[in-house]
């Protein structure tokens, strides 16, 4: 008994000099503070940056990032980031104006998607109407521009911790390939769908980049641009286009809980699906940016007549190493 309770204080001590160890180890090199607005941005930084980085996604689970005001609490967030990543693409205009006030001098502010994309190639629309000027932000459903935000999440982390850049290089190549078997999964989806079924009407107007790039056709996206529910004329046109084009589904989500589209969904009698996402992650062990693009294709896939097996041999896990 005494020889076990000898080992077990000599155990304690290894694993108090070990946690010693780690935090001696962790307090000089460095790991980066990345302070980032939406979730799937977080798990795309997360996966890059692994276990140089700490990263705080400031916009709660569930909540509507566009019309998203930060608190006095993230002020003091985005005061202690060494780099800040948004989306970019006005999606974040108050939380941007608010990091440029009180963030340290030297933070750099990322825009992803004003750096994946040029100008001439932002899309307006109903929701995002080009004489208000905010472009649709949209960018990350579109798989080969994920693939280009983890790229320039890679080289900004460099930039600021070059003495890591091989581990964010490599963490880069294993994320970009789990990416690229999504993209694959993405496109067998839609080609498991009968041809006249690849259609999309949305409520909340995510797809616009994600629609032409894996070929189906957006009908409509029925959120007006200050995010009300649309006026009964526009519903009207609406009714119209779905019966015209023979719409197979209509999809909203948890996020936007919207009447009109059950309306909708009863006045034309095309099935309601309420699950689709674009910036909240499903439940764990699938609580990632990929896993919510396989929960959307699975949805999608489904309703519209295709085979949603298409999705099973992506890599839902949050972190993919
Ligand atoms: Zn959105």
């Amino acid at each position: 008994m005494i020889s076990m309770h000898k080992s077990l204080n000599l155990m304690l001590l290894v694993v108090t000099l070990s946690v010693s160890t780690v935090t001696h180890a962790s307090s000089t090199s460095k790991v980066v503070t990345v302070v980032t607005t939406i979730a799937p941005i977080a798990n795309i930084i997360q996966n890059v940056g692994s276990n140089y980085v700490n990263v705080i996604a400031i916009v709660p689970s569930g909540t509507d990032s566009h019309t998203f005001e930060p608190t006095p609490s993230i002020a003091k967030l985005l005061g202690v980031a060494d780099i800040i990543m948004v989306n970019g693409l006005d999606l974040e205009l108050p939380t941007v104006k608010l990091a440029e006030k009180v963030k340290k001098p030297g933070t750099p502010i990322v825009m992803l998607g004003n750096k994946t994309l040029d100008r001439k190639d932002w899309q307006y629309d109903f929701s995002f109407p080009r004489q208000h000027g905010h472009p649709n932000p949209h960018l990350w459903p579109n798989i080969a521009l994920s693939i280009r935000y983890a790229e320039i999440i890679r080289d900004s982390l460099i930039a600021l911790d070059p003495v890591n850049k091989t581990g964010y290089i490599a963490n880069t190549e294993v994320y970009r390939a789990n990416l690229e078997v999504l993209d694959n999964a993405i496109f067998d989806c839609i080609k498991s769908i009968p041809e006249k079924n690849r259609k999309l009407v949305t409520y909340h107007d995510s797809f616009a980049y994600f629609a032409p790039r894996y070929g189906l056709k957006i009908v409509a996206a029925v959120q007006p641009s200050n995010f009300s529910e649309p006026r009964p004329r526009e519903v009207i046109k609406i009714l119209k286009q779905i019966k015209k084009e023979n719409v197979a589904a209509i999809f909203g989500s948890e996020v936007f809980p919207s009447k009109v589209m059950r309306h909708i969904a009863l006045e034309t009698g095309v099935k309601f699906i309420d699950q689709l996402s674009d910036d909240e992650l499903p439940p764990p062990p699938n609580n990632s940016f990929i896993g919510m693009m396989a929960n959307n294709l699975t949805v999608m896939t489904d309703a519209l007549g295709g085979d949603s097996g298409c999705m099973k041999n992506v890599n839902s896990n949050a972190l993919v190493h």
